[in-house]
């Protein structure tokens, strides 16, 4: 018999967007701390296939749902990932992505204030645009867009930090606004249009490696079980009096041709690295400050690029045919 640390009253957790990427992880996660967890998502960029190892638990439960819709549920703690992420995917439909964030928040907070469960936001680095301050504090205001191809998801993800703050304000919202920096791992879509889920299935298939500009641009990678680490600390570990909003991400800062180049070692792929145009809007670099992270939590990722990488590349080998 397993034992449970909340044995008689598990406490029942609601992960919308729980059937994509970084919310099976934390289903996964959670599921493992003895909790109830209730995913609901739509499927618009998840899958039953990313939560096909859950089905059976008999502490999980699936309700396909989309967030713009009111949802009426009884539960301890929400974390809402609801959201496409993926670039080409939340350009697909760009008013549905503003208002999965925005009627989703204000769904999911009101849903949190008659409950008085607690509150937690996968905000992201997007809210800095492409920043003027390097690297990015969350003292950063942030650089974005109004009315750009990408404004859609970080105008929409600023909206929903606002409902946030606002709730918390006005109606004692428990809440935790996590500022998620480029994530990946197993579970990422193969066609999800990020660039290391593009790069590895390319190097796999000996396709060519579509480098977006000149590849000089930056970002910094972090592996998803460590993210998950982060989440469960910010959410269970800091007094209600902490909100955030808290940088979660690596700082360990890569150009996308360094990156490029990293994949088509691991792989031992022969492809070759094709230039393509950059997307309007895209930031310059991205690196994030964890400092106070590090100061609240506890908290600094633990697993190197190469090592996150080739897990992922492991993964993607099973499931891409060559
Ligand atoms: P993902 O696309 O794999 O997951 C998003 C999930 O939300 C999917 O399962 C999708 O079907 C679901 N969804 C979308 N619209 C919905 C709606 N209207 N109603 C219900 N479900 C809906 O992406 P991910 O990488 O797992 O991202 C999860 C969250 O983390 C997102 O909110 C994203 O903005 C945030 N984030 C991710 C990253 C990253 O690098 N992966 C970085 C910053 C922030
Ligand atoms: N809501 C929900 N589930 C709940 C409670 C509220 O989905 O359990 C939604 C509902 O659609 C509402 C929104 O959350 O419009 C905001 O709730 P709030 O209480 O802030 O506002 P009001 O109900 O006054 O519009
Ligand atoms: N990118 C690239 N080739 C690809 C996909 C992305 O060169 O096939 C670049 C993209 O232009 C950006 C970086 O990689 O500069 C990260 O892109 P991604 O879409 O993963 O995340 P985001 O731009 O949202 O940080």
């Amino acid at each position: 018999m397993q034992t449970e640390s909340y044995a008689s009253h598990p406490k029942k957790i609601l992960i919308t967007g729980g059937a994509g990427f970084i919310g099976s992880h934390l289903g996964e996660r959670l599921l493992g701390r003895g909790y109830e967890v209730l995913c609901v998502d739509n499927y618009f960029t998840g899958s039953r296939t990313n939560i096909a190892h859950l089905m059976d638990h008999p502490r999980f439960e699936v309700l396909r749902h989309d967030v713009t819709f009111p949802l009426y549920v009884e539960v301890d703690e929400i974390y809402n990932l609801a959201c496409p992420a993926s670039p080409i995917h939340y350009q697909f439909d760009p008013v549905q992505t503003t208002k999965t964030s925005v009627h989703g928040a204000i769904n999911m907070l009101g849903l949190a204030k008659r409950t008085k469960a607690k509150f937690f936001q996968a905000s992201t680095s997007e809210v800095y645009g492409d920043p003027a301050v390097h690297p990015q504090t969350e003292a950063y205001w942030g650089n974005v867009n109004p009315i750009g191809i990408r404004s859609c998801y970080d105008e929409g993800k600023r909206c929903a930090e606002t409902l946030c703050f606002d709730y918390n304000r006005q109606h004692n919202v428990r809440i935790k606004v996590a500022r998620i920096f480029n994530t990946y791992g197993p579970r990422m879509h193969p066609a999800d249009g990020r660039v290391v889920s593009n790069f590895i299935v390319q190097a796999l298939k000996g396709e060519a490696i579509t480098l977006y500009g000149d590849g000089s641009q930056t970002r910094a990678f972090c592996y998803v079980d460590d993210l998950v680490d982060a989440f469960v600390k910010f959410m269970e570990d800091t007094p209600d009096t902490f909100v955030g909003p808290m940088n979660l991400g690596n700082p360990g800062e890569f150009s996308i041709r360094e990156l490029a180049e990293i994949v088509i070692e691991l792989v031992g792929s022969r492809s070759r690295i094709e230039y393509r145009p950059l997307p309007a809007d895209d930031p310059k670099q991205r690196r994030p400050d964890i400092s106070l992270a590090k100061q609240t939590i506890g908290w600094e990722p633990k697993i190197a690029l190469r090592d996150g990488l080739k897990e992922t590349i492991a993964y993607f080998r099973k499931i891409v045919s060559q």
